[in-house]
């Protein structure tokens, strides 16, 4: 076959000059917002860890560090330092311990306030359906997933949680360069 849709024609297509990888026009000039997400003990045995991470991607945030780990209890006492003498607090430990925990660091502009919106409310009888705990939890105690509350607090949870050499700076491509090879 020749012509215009030939082999040879598409190689010519494919294999032509390209412009450099390079940030989407949009890359922001406003400060970089950073929050901590992580699919809790729950949420991992419930295989929603791909659900929570294309709501995050669709939504247009930007994924620049990921760990599972089975969270040590220095962590956590830290993590939730806060929530000490609260009744449920041992339970609360106990069942973050539970198993493994997927922690993720998501990037982008107003990311801790967009993301607790699109977790829901703690107490998932509350939580709007849409959310992610409105659509997968029943119990307060067992809702899911983590997002942190405050730009503050979340960059106090980002360095409890992250070394700074796991987290990536990138640009997302254009299309055309991210679908064919240079
Ligand atoms: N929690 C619980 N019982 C309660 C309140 C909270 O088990 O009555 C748990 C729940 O897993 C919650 C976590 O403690 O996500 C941390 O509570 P916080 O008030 O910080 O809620 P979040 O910030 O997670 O919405
Ligand atoms: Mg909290």
């Amino acid at each position: 076959m020749g012509g215009l849709f030939g082999r040879a024609a598409l190689r010519r297509l494919l294999g032509g000059p390209r412009a450099p990888l390079r940030p989407c026009s949009g890359e922001p000039s406003w400060p970089r917002e950073r929050t901590l997400v992580a699919v809790k003990p729950d949420g991992v045995q419930r295989r929603l860890v791909g659900e929570v991470i294309q709501r995050f991607e669709r939504r247009g945030f930007r994924l620049v560090g990921m760990k599972m780990l089975q969270v040590p209890e220095s962590i956590l006492t830290e993590h939730y330092q806060d929530l000490q003498g609260k009744p449920f607090y041992p339970a609360l430990i106990r069942y973050m311990s539970s198993g493994p925990v997927v922690a993720m660091v998501w990037e982008g502009h107003n990311v801790v306030r967009a993301s607790r919106a699109m977790i829901g409310n703690t107490d998932s009888c509350e939580a709007a359906p849409g959310t992610i705990r409105g659509d997968f939890s029943v119990h307060i105690s067992r809702n899911v997933i983590h997002a942190s509350d405050s730009v503050e607090g979340a960059q106090r949870e980002i360095r409890l949680w992250f070394r700074s050499g796991e987290l990536l700076d990138w640009v997302a491509g254009d299309h055309q360069s991210c679908t064919y090879p240079a």
